[in-house]
């Protein structure tokens, strides 16, 4: 095909294209699209919380809001990420913060400022950890899934158990003591310790706190207490972007991590990019969260693992309770078990009520048998759905 011809056909197909078509001023708006209808792909009740593979939680109006507002200016994203990170810094009471891609991203570039410092020749040899220190301290209880994003810089991860272990496990080569705040009550070694430890070897403690708000206190009781580092998830509790988090502590440790991901191109955490809405998109939801009635809001999560409770508890054989886990997602969720008079496994149940319509999504990997349903991300009326469906699902 010519140019000139495919040039003409694109022409003639641009012409009856609806959006053009109704560029007049009397046509009435387009319709919004159905993207999910479009892509044949299935919208899902999120009874399970905020988990990534659910999509977490949704973004504020007013992070959207941001979002838009942003895409239509340029700006030098340094300069703007200086000011972003003072004003969160100054919300949470932090010595300095950043937004990096996430919790997880705040692991990675935190652990590789840490390493690096400010030092170019450093930044470019990660995760060449050729002149730099190379050992990480964690408690064994405190090991969890993304901790690959520390072990990602190169170091690698010693575990300890007790108090004395973590001392005899400190020498030349470490670097950082890493702490995962939900798993607190599960160590030997507590939230205070560790970072006195820390700071009687001149050593560097990072506390990730992901899933841990709602309460702001599970956030800013890490910060008070001193972590250097305390990363956080932009996009569950706080609903801004999934893409972001939020990455606090000490200024040189802070400016280290950003000198090791964008818009620095040579540098381990590059692929860990934020762009400017999302920004501006994670203060915005920041503020939302700190302005929120998180009392009202706990009340209306209650009521609604309640209105799910009421079908429930009458399906014969079934016994309910509510569960609010003591840290991360402290949150009002409903777990449901069953007698042998029901034949059919939790996974079976859960798969259900997936392939039911509508779909519903229940915590993925409950750690208990069972069922386990979370209330937070359900959106009005949904909670009488989610009741009826396993109801029914438990009840043939
Ligand atoms: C969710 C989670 C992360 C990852 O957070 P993102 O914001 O999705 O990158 C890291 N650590 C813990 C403990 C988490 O729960």
């Amino acid at each position: 095909m010519s140019t000139r011809v495919s040039r003409r056909r694109a022409l003639q197909a641009a012409a009856t294209l609806p959006a053009l078509a109704g560029c007049t001023a009397t046509a009435p708006p387009a319709p919004v699209r159905d993207f999910l209808k479009e892509l044949g792909v299935r919208p899902v009740i999120n009874a399970s919380g905020a988990y990534t593979m659910f999509t977490a939680s949704l973004m504020r109006p007013e992070a959207v809001a941001a979002i838009q507002a942003m895409s239509t200016r340029f700006v030098r994203l340094d300069e703007l990420h200086d000011a972003i990170g003072q004003r969160i810094a100054s919300l949470l009471g932090a010595p300095a913060a950043m937004v990096p891609s996430g919790a997880a991203a705040g692991l990675l570039c935190g652990t590789a400022g840490v390493l690096t410092g400010k030092d170019p020749e450093k930044i470019l040899r990660l995760p060449d950890l050729t002149g730099m220190k190379t050992e990480v301290v964690v408690q064994k209880s405190h090991r969890f899934p993304y901790d690959h994003l520390v072990r990602a810089t190169g170091v690698k991860l010693v575990e300890v158990e007790t108090r004395e272990e973590v001392e005899k496990a400190i020498g030349p080569k470490t670097a950082m003591l890493l702490f995962l705040n939900k798993s607190d009550p599960l160590g030997q070694v507590r939230m205070e310790e560790f970072v006195q430890i820390g700071r009687k070897h001149g050593l560097p403690t990072f506390n990730d706190a992901a899933a841990d708000v709602p309460p702001i206190e599970n956030l800013l009781k890490p910060i008070r207490m001193g972590f250097d580092l305390v990363c956080v998830s932009g996009g569950k509790g706080i609903r801004g972007p999934q893409s972001a988090g939020i990455l606090v502590g000490r200024p040189d440790l802070i400016a280290a991590a950003r000198l090791n991901t964008s818009p620095h191109s040579d540098t381990i955490g590059r692929s860990c990019k934020v762009n400017k809405e999302e920004m501006v998109a994670m203060l915005v939801a920041l503020e939302s969260f700190l302005r929120e009635d998180h009392h009202a809001l706990y009340r209306k999560w209650e009521q609604w693992v309640e209105t799910i409770q009421t079908p429930v508890a009458k399906v014969r054989g079934v016994k309910t309770a509510l569960y609010v886990p003591e840290i991360a997602n402290a949150v009002p969720h409903l777990r449901v078990s069953w007698d042998t008079s029901i034949q059919l496994t939790p996974a079976e149940a859960q798969q259900k009520l997936r392939d039911g319509e509508p779909s519903i999504e229940l915590v993925p990997r409950p750690q208990f048998e069972g069922l386990e349903i979370a209330s937070w991300m359900l959106q009005e009326g949904e909670a009488e759905i989610v009741g009826r469906r396993v109801a029914e699902v438990l009840g043939v």
